[in-house]
């Protein structure tokens, strides 16, 4: 005999792209010009505006926005920046890219958010910076992460998670020196792959600009519509191909344009969610303490170790249902490139092992929540 017969399914996330993206590509793709652009400075200052920042830098992807702006505070050889163990593995990668060495700090059990007394005990005479995450769109309170740290410490939030996320009416990106978002598909908006660096210190986003086109003195575009469109610019430092196509600012114009939306329409079924799982005593949902605007990038719930069905088996029996769900994310400390870390943040560990995220996205319907919440009450 086979489980029961169901024609639903549903996936972890899916992104809400539609007929104006595809337009949007019209463009770019008849005037010829592709690679970053006047769609892609649109981008920048339209972000920028939306999270109430003054420089928004556009790049391939959050991982290097990150390493773009640890690169351009400086960060090298000999430092040590503290990371979350609860994070994707990105966070603690870009501090490798630049030569530092990332150091772990354990994570909160409830609100999965860095644990600001263990960042306290982390730090050292060569800590140089802290990226607290905004894991899965609700914002760190970086204000408690600042106050443990010495004074000078850089703060880079990532806020991969985080566009559309605010905290005690700040939105995210402002909340620390500099911020890095991306718009892969999982995220709150996307442009298939891409990132945002922001930052309200002018110097560094003029550092990041130079960085993220090899260093050159001068964009492709001002070379292009300057006076001498011949002439190579100079380049006085070691820089990188960060850039972000036209192509996809063209479609992050557009996908922005339907931010407030996407992340009202999250929070009005993660609200729902909420109320409709309460009754489960073995299923921990995410809270959303006064003050904090979530952008519900993921709905990460936590199955007790003593559920009725063990998490990895309820996700077997979900998949069988034709329910995506995903751990939350990993624990780097237990990931191979990290070993020589396992078993120091034990929180981080346990949340690996027994979080569990719920499909909540802006293509689900109605019945398709309502079937969800139905197949966990069967358990
Ligand atoms: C997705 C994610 C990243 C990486 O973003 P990319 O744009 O894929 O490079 C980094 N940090 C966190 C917390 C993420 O969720």
């Amino acid at each position: 005999m086979k489980g029961p017969v169901t024609s639903r399914e549903i996936a972890i996330a899916v992104p809400a792209t539609g007929t104006e993206e595809w337009e949007a590509l019209r463009e770019p793709l008849e005037t010829g010009w592709l690679t970053q652009g006047p769609k892609v400075a649109e981008f920048e200052r339209r972000f920028a505006e939306r999270h109430q920042l003054r420089h928004a830098v556009a790049t391939t992807s959050c991982t290097t926005a990150l390493h773009l702006a640890l690169t351009a505070m400086g960060i090298g050889p000999g430092d040590e920046v503290i990371v979350p163990a609860f994070t994707w593995v990105a966070t603690a990668n870009v501090v490798r890219f630049c030569g530092a060495t990332p150091v772990f700090a354990d994570v909160d059990a409830r609100s999965y958010d860095i644990d600001p007394e263990d960042v306290r005990s982390k730090v050292t005479d060569r800590t140089r910076a802290a990226i607290p995450v905004h894991l899965f769109g609700r914002c760190a309170e970086i204000g408690a992460v600042r106050d443990v740290l010495p004074a000078g410490t850089l703060l880079l939030e990532d806020a991969a998670c985080a566009a559309g996320a605010a905290l005690y009416g700040t939105p995210a990106g402002g909340l620390g020196d500099a911020a890095a978002f991306s718009f892969h598909p999982r995220k709150s908006i996307t442009t298939g792959e891409g990132g945002m660096l922001t930052t309200q210190d002018g110097e560094l986003a003029a550092r990041a600009r130079t960085l993220r086109d090899h260093g050159a003195s001068t964009s492709e575009e001002q070379r292009h519509r300057g006076p001498r469109p011949f002439l190579l610019p100079d380049f006085d430092e070691t820089g990188f191909n960060y850039r972000m196509t036209d192509l996809q600012g063209a479609v992050g114009l557009v996908q922005l344009g339907k931010l407030n939306g996407f992340v009202a329409e999250r929070d009005r079924w993660a609200r729902w969610y909420g109320e409709q799982l309460s009754g489960l005593a073995w299923l921990q949902t995410p809270e959303v303490p006064e003050g904090h605007d979530h952008a519900w990038q993921a709905y990460v719930t936590v199955v007790d170790a003593d559920a009725p069905v063990p998490r990895d088996a309820l996700m077997a029996r979900l998949q069988d249902a034709g329910i995506a769900t995903r751990p939350g994310t990993h624990a780097v400390t237990e990931l191979g490139a990290y070993r020589e870390h396992a078993g120091s943040c034990p929180v981080a560990k346990r949340l690996q092992e027994q979080t569990m995220a719920l499909p909540l996205h802006n293509r689900m319907t109605p019945e398709d929540y309502e079937y969800v919440v139905a197949e966990l009450r069967r358990v």
